[in-house]
């Protein structure tokens, strides 16, 4: 099956405190769509800039019909960003991609011709080579995506937020009724005809990375809880192996009762009772970090709230 090549594409893209460039690099997106003669729309979303990002915004809307920016009422998040933008697109297939041009946007003609020729409903940009992440971030994402990937068996590896999504794939992910979102999860979980191109992630053109370790490590116990439950069986385990050590202290505190020497074993009690103190705190805390998720989504709060809205 081939494509219309008339289809409309849709460019999401999330912006968060990037005004001193997005004009420019909206316009260098723009330029690019234009020569590959794609019938496009963009759909700019600020996520509660504190800069100037929404006068940019707002201003590329109003020059160019082919242009709609959303603004949140605060920022919530890229994740929730992206989510705003799905919603808000018109196109046969949508391209998320970064404002702030660390994904190639020359690959949007080539995706669009996957997805057009290949039968492919998702094109996804794999990161081949992670630019200029330093080795601790690039630990820590190896550890984490290792870790998704056994307990939850999406593989996430290299992934990016850089893909082209099919309308039948977008309303899928719409469906999704989790208020507390994970992008690249959501788009993994979703299945469907899967194409992958590699990609080298670009230096930004301004300013610095929004994700600090704390964000990071928020999204990460995020994913893990929306998409394991792994997690929760370890306690289990754990109970069982605790179990196992108790029976066998158990049978060696009897046997010494029925020799007569049972007074000794200080060390065993202190020991004991400050492993399975913490024991009991760690598994609590896992059961709490559940309990977070079921009571945030229970509330049932709007992905994101929009203030304003052009074109
Ligand atoms: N972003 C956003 N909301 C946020 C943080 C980031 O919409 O709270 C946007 C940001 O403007 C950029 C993209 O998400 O377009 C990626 O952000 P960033 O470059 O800071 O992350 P990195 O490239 O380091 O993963
Ligand atoms: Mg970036």
């Amino acid at each position: 099956m081939v494509r219309d090549i008339n289809s409309l594409i849709s460019v999401v893209m999330p912006v968060y405190n990037e005004g001193k460039h997005i004009t420019s690099s909206v316009e260098t997106v723009e330029e690019i769509l234009k020569n590959a003669n794609l019938n496009y729309e963009f759909v700019l979303v600020d996520d509660g800039s504190t800069d100037n990002s929404w006068e940019a915004l707002s201003e590329l809307a109003v020059n160019n019909g082919r242009i709609r920016s959303v603004r949140l009422s605060r920022n919530f998040g890229k994740e929730a960003a992206l989510c705003a933008g799905l919603d808000e697109t018109k196109g046969e297939a949508v391209v998320v991609i970064d404002s702030d041009l660390q994904h190639p946007p020359e690959l949007i003609p080539e995706f669009v011709r996957i997805w057009r020729e290949e039968d492919a409903d998702v094109v996804e940009g794999v990161k081949s080579d992670r630019g200029h992440e330093s080795g601790f971030y690039r630990g820590m994402a190896k550890l984490f995506y290792g870790l998704l990937l056994r307990l939850t068996k999406i593989d996430l590896r290299n992934a990016s937020d850089f893909k082209l999504l099919d309308r039948k794939v977008v309303t899928a992910m719409q469906e999704m009724p989790e208020k507390i979102t994970f992008f690249r999860g959501m788009s993994a979980w979703v299945g469907f005809n899967r194409k992958k191109v590699p990609f080298e992630v670009k230096d930004r053109v301004e300013g610095r990375s929004k994700w600090t370790f704390s964000r990071l490590l928020s999204l990460a116990v995020t994913s893990i809880t929306s998409y394991a439950s792994a997690p929760l069986k370890l306690i289990i385990y754990l109970g069982f192996l605790i179990f196992a050590i108790a029976v066998g202290l158990g049978i060696q505190t009897f046997v010494r009762y029925f020799m007569g020497a049972s007074l000794e074993g200080f060390t065993t009690v202190i020991l004991l009772l400050l492993f399975i103190g913490s024991a009991i705190m760690i598994c609590l805390g896992i059961i709490g970090l559940y309990l977070e998720r079921i009571y945030h989504e229970i509330k049932g709060r709007p992905r994101y709230i929009i203030s304003r809205k052009i074109n």
